[in-house]
């Protein structure tokens, strides 16, 4: 079993190699944002992808688009206070940042976590950029969020902190400036609490938020999306290799919503599911996790808000690794779900080494820059975040759409579209980024979101 790692450690953004432009670039990128370790990260994966076609294109360059793309439109941070159960004073800090409007209002989860700061949220923001863009939806990019930690919090503590954190943010969106939807920490139940405060504040019923709940404006398929995409789109990359998802053994980090809803497709396309983990470490059950046992995940994790140990005590296939991750366990299929910089490059090694064939990221950037190069090197599928997980955006899209119209669609109609949409991205990752008889899929993913909006920057002059 590999070490767990607190989440906010980098794997080192600006220490790679890459052409002297990219280098230079960079160099200024760090010197302004100083400390943003997974911001220079996130900038340097798509800098080192895009600077050729920037450099090939003398409008990108005398219009200063990668310069102006690293450049967030506007940071909000504010203060969140609240009141305990004790009646205790709690301040938190809310941080929204509006990052790239180019082709549509900012769009982008909230995430509720202790490791949120200024540095993550932006390199959530940017990543966010180029994932919708190659949705094919009209969304601007951001993110959001606040170190509230909801763990460990009752119900009243949690409605209270995000009452405290949509009576500022309240003023800066709005369904066609900025929508905001969840992330770690940020579920159905939050949502909800943030939805009713945003409503009882502006006097307005609308489309503000997504991943409502489906008496409100909700769309189906909308908590399943980001997991069933993750695996819709490692069976299009298994497909260009003649092989599918049946019948293979997959690792699963994280026990919330990505990793849940990932784990039901693969037992749905007849995988098996051979590891869960949370923060305190990783399950590892070699019998498989079957239908009954998720039902008893998403309960435990859901509902009762319990730990992932829990399972071996209640599985006795199963054995518990505290604070470790699942990348020792030998498997065909690797399905990051929990947090950026989980897959070290001791991590990548392993994984090669046990024959892993196929690398999907749920997670936003949960691969270090040293095993992506490993991954590639070893010319195994490995698709990135950007382009894996962009299904939850996808659906939040269709919510949006759903929304303006009064609509609800029903449950096929969202599957079929979402199928669509990672289908659609998979082709333009192919188009941008193959080499010869190799995809390379982080390539593909950066050129493709990228491309268009630079192209509605220039159209739109220098604002
Ligand atoms: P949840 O909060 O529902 O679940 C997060 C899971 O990751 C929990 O099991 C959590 O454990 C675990 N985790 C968090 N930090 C660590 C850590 N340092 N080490 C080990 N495990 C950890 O979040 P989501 O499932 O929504 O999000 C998971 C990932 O997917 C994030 O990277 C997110 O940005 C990304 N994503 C989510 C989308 C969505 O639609 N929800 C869309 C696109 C990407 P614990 O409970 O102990 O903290």
């Amino acid at each position: 079993m590999s070490k767990a790692i607190s989440g906010d450690t980098c794997g080192g953004g600006t220490s790679q190699g890459g052409s002297s432009d990219v280098r230079a670039f960079m160099e200024q990128v760090v010197a302004k944002n100083p400390g943003q370790l997974e911001f220079h990260q996130a900038v340097w994966e798509v800098v080192e992808s895009v600077m050729p076609v920037v450099q090939a294109t003398p409008t990108y360059r005398k219009e200063k688009i990668l310069q102006r793309m690293v450049e967030p439109e506007r940071v909000v941070m504010f203060r969140v206070p609240w009141v305990d159960d004790q009646g205790e004073v709690q301040v938190n800090r809310g941080i929204r940042v509006e990052m790239n409007s180019a082709i549509g209002p900012y769009k982008g989860g909230l995430r509720f976590h202790p490791t949120v700061n200024l540095g993550v949220l932006k390199f959530l923001a940017f990543e966010q950029v180029f994932k919708n863009s190659l949705t094919t939806l009209s969304m601007g990019g951001g993110k959001g969020g606040s170190d509230f930690e909801p763990k460990g919090k009752s119900d009243g503590e949690v409605m209270r902190c995000c009452q405290a954190f949509m009576a500022e943010l309240f003023r800066h969106i709005g369904p066609d400036t900025d929508v905001p939807a969840g992330d770690m920490g940020v579920g159905r139940r939050e949502i909800g609490y943030l939805f009713g405060q945003y409503k009882k504040l502006a006097n307005r019923f609308s489309g503000v938020l997504t991943g409502k709940g489906m008496a409100f404006g909700g769309s189906l398929i909308r908590p399943e999306a980001t997991g069933y995409g993750a695996v819709y789109f490692a069976q299009e990359m298994l497909a260009t290799r003649g092989e599918s998802v049946e019948g293979k053994i997959a690792a699963v980090s994280g026990s919330g919503n990505v990793a849940q809803y990932t784990t039901e497709k693969l037992l749905e396309l007849g995988a098996k599911v051979v590891s869960l983990s949370d923060s305190g470490g990783t399950i590892v059950d070699n019998d498989g996790i079957d239908e009954e046992k998720l039902a008893w995940v998403m309960e435990l994790k859901n509902i009762r808000r319990g730990r992932i140990q829990e399972y071996a005590q209640q599985f006795k296939s199963a054995k518990f690794h505290p604070n470790e991750r699942p990348w020792d366990v030998k498997c065909d299929l690797a399905f990051p779900s929990a947090t950026q910089n989980e897959i070290d490059a001791r991590d990548a090694r392993t994984l090669l080494e046990n024959g892993c064939m196929c690398v999907s990221e749920g997670a936003n950037m949960p691969t270090v820059p040293d095993g992506v190069d490993l991954f590639l090197g070893a010319k195994i599928l490995y698709g990135p975040g950007k382009a894996a997980n962009a299904g939850g955006v996808a659906v939040s899209g269709l919510e949006m759409a759903q929304n303006r119209g009064f609509l609800h669609w029903p449950r096929e109609e969202v599957d079929r579209r979402l199928r669509e949409i990672m289908h659609s991205i998979h082709e333009n990752c192919v188009k941008y980024g193959r080499n010869g008889s190799f995809v390379n899929y982080v390539q593909g993913a950066n050129i493709a979101g990228f491309v268009k909006v630079a192209d509605a920057m220039l159209a739109q002059g220098i604002v």
